[in-house]
């Protein structure tokens, strides 16, 4: 059940007050034609009053055509009207009060609450009150997504604290560690690594680079390259409209590093600022945000949105499907609070990320080959004992297909590693370094990306680095000698570093 009551008030150019008998004439039309679709009742103009220059009317519907749509039709009828019989227009429109009911596929568990709009819910019935709303308002179609976002707020309450969707779809088998330390902390002992100097990011010094970069060189070698992807390089600062289409904009703004351009380019402008600093010899920082802008853009926190971007309102050639292409320039930051830990959980990040765009027939052929090449270094080169889950999360599963279980064609698969120096691997808890996914058309519709005749689909996988790093070390230790030999012939001996006094 959907209610809409409605209560406008029109300001004309002149006093009405004489025309109450054109008034009844027009609405009653109004009712019989712009309102009605055949027998049907789109909606209904109950009553007016007429007040000097003012004009108010009462209109409802069931929902099948929106009151404030309704209003608009009706503002355009009146103007034409009165503009051709008495050469009076409308200059104004209010709504006064805008109260909407409808129903919820179940009673919310605590209270909601939407900018806006006053939201009571009894039972399974929302009811949202609005007040003095602009015309522009309702031009903007904020009323739907005020609807939906009620409705997808009271459905939240019901996930809240659930765990994700996770499901064990292949596992290796068990690898005795070498030790059971905390690599970060030994690292960080034997000087390889150096905390800071901002939260969640480190300094990685000459032997845990040659780490990070060997496992870069094996993602590009063993997986990327064999498979034919290309590589691209996208800018690292991603302006909020790209972020807005993917969702991200909306899924997680409390994890961005903002991005905000000086004021301006003029030393000028500058100048107290730059007093300051030389004199206090500290940053003023109040002075520094009267010179800046309000933040335009994030740093990178995946890379496929952008990718997606280069491709909006393209149309791909067939000989071009499946496209596959990677980043492994831009880095992500993340702002991960009370998360953080080691270099596995951190503010600043190493990803490749491949992304492939192509038919579902194409992508699913594309997941089983990243899968077999992604199997041989982790088996084979790294010797790591690891697993993989069929994994969704909720608002993924609630957001239509994605994530379907029934046929897992779009979804995303983790791959977990057993970390000993955490416990036992009944207990303790799997570290995700990497995963991948093949998500529908979601982002492809996002961008308009099209192909001469196939319909398209997309995906990506975000390879951690540092996420592999850890895992690799968790399970195989320090010392080289001790490394799996295919491993070795990546990297066979730690760069020497440097010695402190
Ligand atoms: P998590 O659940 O661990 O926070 P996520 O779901 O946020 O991971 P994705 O957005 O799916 O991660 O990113 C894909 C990959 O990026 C992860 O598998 C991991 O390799 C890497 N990654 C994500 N966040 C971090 C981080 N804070 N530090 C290091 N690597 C990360
Ligand atoms: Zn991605
Ligand atoms: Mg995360």
């Amino acid at each position: 059940m959907m209610r809409f009551e409605l209560q406008a008030r029109l300001t004309l150019s002149s006093d009405i007050s004489g025309f109450s008998s054109e008034f009844e004439r027009f609405i009653a039309e109004a009712n019989q034609s712009i309102l009605r679709k055949g027998a049907e009742k789109l909606a209904v103009i109950e009553r007016f009053t007429i007040e000097n220059e003012t004009l108010c009317l009462w209109i409802t519907s069931e929902g099948t055509l929106r009151p404030h749509n309704t209003l608009l039709q009706i503002k355009n009828a009146l103007s034409k009207e009165l503009g051709t019989s008495h050469h009076i227009g409308v200059r104004d429109i209010t709504i006064t009060t805008y109260t909407i009911s409808f129903d919820l596929p179940r009673p919310p568990r605590k209270k909601v609450s939407i900018p806006f709009a006053d939201v009571t819910i009894q039972d399974n019935q929302a009811t949202m009150v609005l007040s003095d709303v602009s015309e522009e308002f309702l031009r903007g179609n904020y009323i739907d997504r005020m609807m939906n976002r009620v409705r997808e707020k009271v459905e939240n309450q019901y996930y809240e604290g659930k765990a994700e969707f996770w499901k064990l779809i292949w596992k290796s088998e068990e690898k005795p560690p070498v030790w059971n330390k905390d690599p970060t902390e030994e690292m960080e002992r034997l000087g390889w690594l150096k905390q800071g100097p901002t939260k969640g990011k480190w300094f990685y010094r000459p032997q845990a680079a040659a780490i990070l970069k060997t496992m870069e060189t094996i993602a590009i070698q063993e997986v990327l390259k064999p498979l034919g992807f290309q590589e691209v390089i996208e800018s690292h600062i991603k302006p909020f409209d790209i972020w807005l289409k993917t969702g991200h904009m909306e899924g997680m703004p409390y994890e961005f590093y903002y991005v905000a351009e000086p004021r301006t380019r003029d030393a000028a402008d500058w100048e107290r600022f730059i007093d300051l600093t030389k004199i206090t010899k500290e940053v003023p920082t109040e002075e520094l945000q009267k010179n800046l802008s309000a933040p335009i853009a994030g740093l990178c926190y995946a890379q496929c949105p952008m990718i997606y971007w280069s491709f909006k309102g393209k149309t791909i050639a067939e000989k071009s499907l499946p496209v596959l292409v990677y980043d492994k320039t831009a880095i992500s930051a993340r702002y991960e609070s009370g998360g953080r830990h080691g270099i596995e959980r951190v503010d600043e990040f190493h990803r490749i990320e491949p992304v492939y765009i192509g038919t579902r027939e194409q992508l699913l052929t594309v997941r089983e080959r990243l899968l077999e090449r992604y199997k041989h270094v982790f088996n084979d080169i790294f010797d790591l004992e690891w697993q993989m889950a069929w994994v969704t999360p909720w608002y993924m599963q609630q957001a239509g297909k994605i994530g379907d279980e029934s046929t897992q064609d779009t979804g995303t698969i983790d791959f977990e590693a057993y970390m000993p120096y955490r416990g036992t691997r009944q207990d303790s808890e799997w570290l995700e370094f990497q995963n991948l996914s093949i998500l529908g058309d979601k982002y492809i519709t996002a961008f308009n990306i099209k192909a001469q005749k196939s319909e398209l689909w997309s995906g990506c996988s975000g390879i951690g680095l540092q996420r592999w790093t850890t895992a690799f070390l968790a399970q195989k230790g320090l010392d080289p000698t001790h490394w799996p030999e295919r491993f070795r012939k990546y990297l066979q001996d730690l760069p020497e570093g440097i010695q402190f006094l």
